[in-house]
């Protein structure tokens, strides 16, 4: 296999140098910070893992403020196009340009790449401060569907005549009664979206040895939308996975030896069961908008945003964006203040998606040992009794010696 350069992508199976090329975006505010303190992370792992046999090379690409000072684009053609060349990247949080053409440089980077799936794992490191009792409890990896829904950007402005429009038209065709100063957004939420997201959380679950799948919506008030979806994740489960799983109804309790167990869960009482009962359940496959929320509260349980790390993933094509969860935090932009745990934690990912897990499992160590110092950053010192505060880069290196410690 070629040694250094690109990573390339055949039969559904991802070919890795020993020296990948990875693009990355620094980010803007807080992501420079975050940054340098998360790539000497990554580095050091594989470094002690290979001891210099494995080496990224890494090609920084541009987006944001950065971007925008640079070239007067936000989103440069070249990133968009670094990103499918090279497969795989990592970034830091970026702005969202209000008054721009479109709404979010995120939104825009994961429609581009067809990145249909959010995922985020949510995992407790003993040592950090959580606002529940037991959030060793927490044990979860949210797919988020990552291209409809109300995010697909479909929304007209009240006011507008193409709005007024639009609803005189489904007052004559269905008999709708919008009020006229409404605005109007389309939900869209395809059989062919749904259930790619759901055959992704079905795959890893099963790859993984995790012990359910749930899928959370709102198909209760939503029929022909959020209904949908969990039909559509049952109907694919039995088509392709008939061996390996069984579903809720067809058991009476505990499901057999060696079977991934299929629900599904309505979204608003999915938040209260994953306070009181976090440990019914493992992998989620939910719609986008619901996905947003529970990703975030589930950060909350295990100590915040700044812990939860993120990849938005086709798994078809072979393209992967690491990202951290939290946004650019602009108060602390340049202070070298905040944690870094979330974009460590991302390369983490991206190094098990390699197929280095040693790696990913090194930095994993690193850090459990770290916050079992009480050496954190100021988010945790606060509400941690007996920390000593550590600035962001100060963290990382803790982080480096104490992966060295083996
Ligand atoms: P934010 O996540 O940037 O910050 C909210 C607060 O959370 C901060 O003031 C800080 O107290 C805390 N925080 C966030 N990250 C932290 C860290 N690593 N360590 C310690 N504390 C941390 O959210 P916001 O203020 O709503 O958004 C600011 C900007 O970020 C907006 O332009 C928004 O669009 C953007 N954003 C980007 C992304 C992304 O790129 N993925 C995600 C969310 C928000």
């Amino acid at each position: 296999m070629n040694q250094q350069g690109k990573i390339s992508f055949q039969k559904s199976t991802l070919l890795v140098p020993e020296n990948p090329v990875i693009p990355f975006i620094e980010g803007d505010g807080i992501g420079p910070d975050i940054w340098s303190a998360a790539v000497k992370v990554i580095d050091r792992a594989v470094e002690i893992c290979w001891r210099g046999k494995r080496h990224i090379i890494w090609k920084e690409v541009l987006a944001g403020e950065k971007a925008y000072k640079r070239t007067g684009r936000w989103l440069p053609r070249e990133t968009i196009d670094a990103f499918q060349e090279y497969r795989v990247g990592i970034k830091g949080p970026l702005t969202t340009p209000v008054g721009e053409g479109f709404r979010s440089l995120n939104v825009a980077l994961r429609q581009k790449l067809d990145l249909y799936a959010c995922v985020r794992p949510i995992r407790y490191f003993p040592g950090v401060p959580s606002p529940v009792k037991e959030p060793q409890k927490v044990d979860m990896v949210v797919f988020r569907e990552n291209t409809e829904d109300v995010y697909a950007g479909l929304e007209l402005e009240a006011g507008r005549k193409e709005t007024r429009d639009l609803a005189n038209y489904l007052r004559k065709a269905h008999g709708w009664d919008i009020s006229r100063d409404s605005g109007i957004g389309i939900k869209p939420i395809s059989k062919s979206a749904s259930q790619r997201l759901v055959k992704a959380a079905i795959d890893f679950a099963l790859s993984k040895n995790r012990r359910s799948v749930t899928f959370v919506h709102k198909g209760n008030i939503q029929k022909f939308t959020e209904g949908a979806f969990r039909s559509w994740g049952y109907e694919i489960a039995r088509l392709d996975y008939r061996d390996k799983i069984v579903t809720w109804e067809e058991i009476q309790e505990s499901p057999p030896e060696g079977k991934l167990l299929i629900k599904d869960a309505i979204a608003d009482i999915f938040f209260q069961q994953a306070l009181l009962r976090p440990e019914d359940f493992d992998v989620i496959a939910t719609t986008n908008l619901n996905g947003d929320y529970i990703s975030d509260a589930l950060a909350a349980q295990v100590g915040g945003v700044g812990m939860a790390p993120g990849a938005n993933i086709n798994y078809h094509k072979g393209y992967a964006i690491f990202e951290a969860t939290h946004g650019t935090a602009p108060k602390y932009a340049g202070l070298n203040k905040v944690n870094p745990t979330s974009l460590i934690l991302s390369g983490a990912m991206m190094l098990e998606f390699l197929g280095w897990p040693e790696a990913a499992k090194k930095i994993e160590s690193g850090l459990e040992k770290t916050f079992a110092s009480r050496k954190v950053t100021y988010d945790l010192a606060r509400l941690m009794d007996g920390a000593t505060e550590v600035s962001c880069s100060h963290f990382s290196e803790l982080v480096c010696e104490n992966m060295a410690k083996g």
